[in-house]
């Protein structure tokens, strides 16, 4: 893994009067771009040569530079990482950053100062050692299941490398197990041999709350040690089961599936904000426990509510969310931190400035 040592030496050749935020293309950079330029930096976008007038249509929140790219592994390319430092580039990492580039790529070969801590890819990137930090922080999770045999109510198979949910299954006896992965085979939806985890299924509402924490600013919360923890939004996933009633009388096969098409707002009954504050807290400290200083900036945890169990937290992003492009000019509770619109982008801009302002820029990178 790049030492810290050496971001921050590469870091200190940059002129902070002139930092430039930048990112890959994408419905989240338009965010990050936007909120950027409400906080007065300059921007640089990494697009694909076809993408690029797309990306550059929108006048508020098209990038100031923009780099072509053939592929988006081209950004680990040594000319390019030298040219996004010579323009004092500041990687803002969102989803399709990560999954593009690769978290283990970034994570070896990527010099560019990048906002955040880096080990968060570790830790949220493998389901075990995400589930380690779920449990350290003492919030409700799915129960794991170790083999197929010990299925003995409703599951969900969640296939390793799967993406937005792609290819997830329910089952509830070994039986059903066997059938369905069979399926999904004749289907070439799998090819078999994949990795997978078989997890309870929480039935429940879902909620995406999205957090920022600033390790800037004095802790807010109960529970929270350090940082100041501001929910600035929630959305739920629409999942293509979330349509399943369309094919009703008959339960149309096709509907049973998983993957991630779209984000609605949502907000929670009322008295369920403490909850999802106190999860939040629990969160932030058992990360700066488990790989210290913890989380820095953006997450979201992916929950269910029920009234039986509570709240479970099924997985944490440590990162932007797509969720929160519903909200460019602030969210429901936004409006209760800042007086101005605050998305998550521009959010994350401010950090950065405020850091400038203190002399404090190398405590947002690790
Ligand atoms: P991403 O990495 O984009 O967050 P993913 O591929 O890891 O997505 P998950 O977010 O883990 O997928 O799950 C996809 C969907 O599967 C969820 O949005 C939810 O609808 C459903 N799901 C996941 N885990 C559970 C669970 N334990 N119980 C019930 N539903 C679940």
């Amino acid at each position: 893994m790049i030492s810290r040592e050496e971001l921050l030496r590469i870091l200190s050749r940059y002129d902070e009067r002139d930092i430039r935020i930048a990112t890959i293309c994408s419905h989240s950079s338009l965010q990050i771009f936007h909120g950027a330029r409400l906080e007065g930096f300059g921007t640089i976008g990494i697009a694909l040569r076809g993408n690029r007038p797309y990306y550059e249509s929108f006048p508020r929140a098209s990038p100031e530079i923009m780099l072509e790219v053939e592929n988006y592994k081209d950004v680990l390319r040594k000319e390019f990482q030298e040219k996004l430092i010579s323009e004092n580039a500041l990687i803002i990492p969102h989803g399709s950053f990560v999954e593009y580039v690769g978290a283990e790529n970034i994570l070896e070969r990527f010099r560019v100062p990048m906002f955040g801590n880096r080990l968060t890819l570790y830790w949220e990137g493998d389901r075990e050692r995400q589930r380690r930090w779920i449990m350290e922080a003492g919030v409700r999770a799915p129960r794991r299941y170790s083999s197929p045999d010990e299925i003995d109510g409703p599951v969900i198979v969640k296939l390793h490398g799967a993406k937005g949910g792609r290819g997830y299954f329910r089952a509830s006896s070994p039986s059903e197990f066997r059938r369905r992965l069979e399926e999904l085979k004749l289907r070439g939806i799998i090819r078999g041999g994949e990795e997978y985890v078989i997890e309870e299924f929480i039935p429940g509402v879902r909620f995406y709350p999205h957090f920022f924490l600033s390790l800037l600013e004095a802790p807010n919360l109960p529970g929270l040690e350090h940082g100041r923890l501001e929910l600035l939004g929630m959305d739920r996933r629409l999942e293509i089961i979330d349509e399943v009633y369309r094919g009703l009388p008959e339960i149309i096969e096709d509907y049973l599936d998983y993957t991630v098409a779209g984000n609605i707002p949502v907000i929670v009954r009322e008295k369920f904000i403490v909850d999802l504050l106190e999860a939040a807290a629990r969160i932030s400290s058992a990360a700066r426990r488990l790989f210290s200083p913890g989380l820095i900036g953006p997450f979201c945890l992916e929950m269910i509510y029920h009234p039986r169990r509570g709240f479970t937290v099924f997985e944490i992003s440590a990162r932007i969310v797509a969720g929160t492009n519903l909200y460019p000019m602030g969210s429901p509770y936004s409006p209760y931190y800042y007086d101005e619109p605050m998305s998550m982008g521009r959010r994350i801009a401010r950090e950065i400035k405020r850091a400038i302002e203190l002399g404090r820029l190398s405590d947002l990178i690790y």
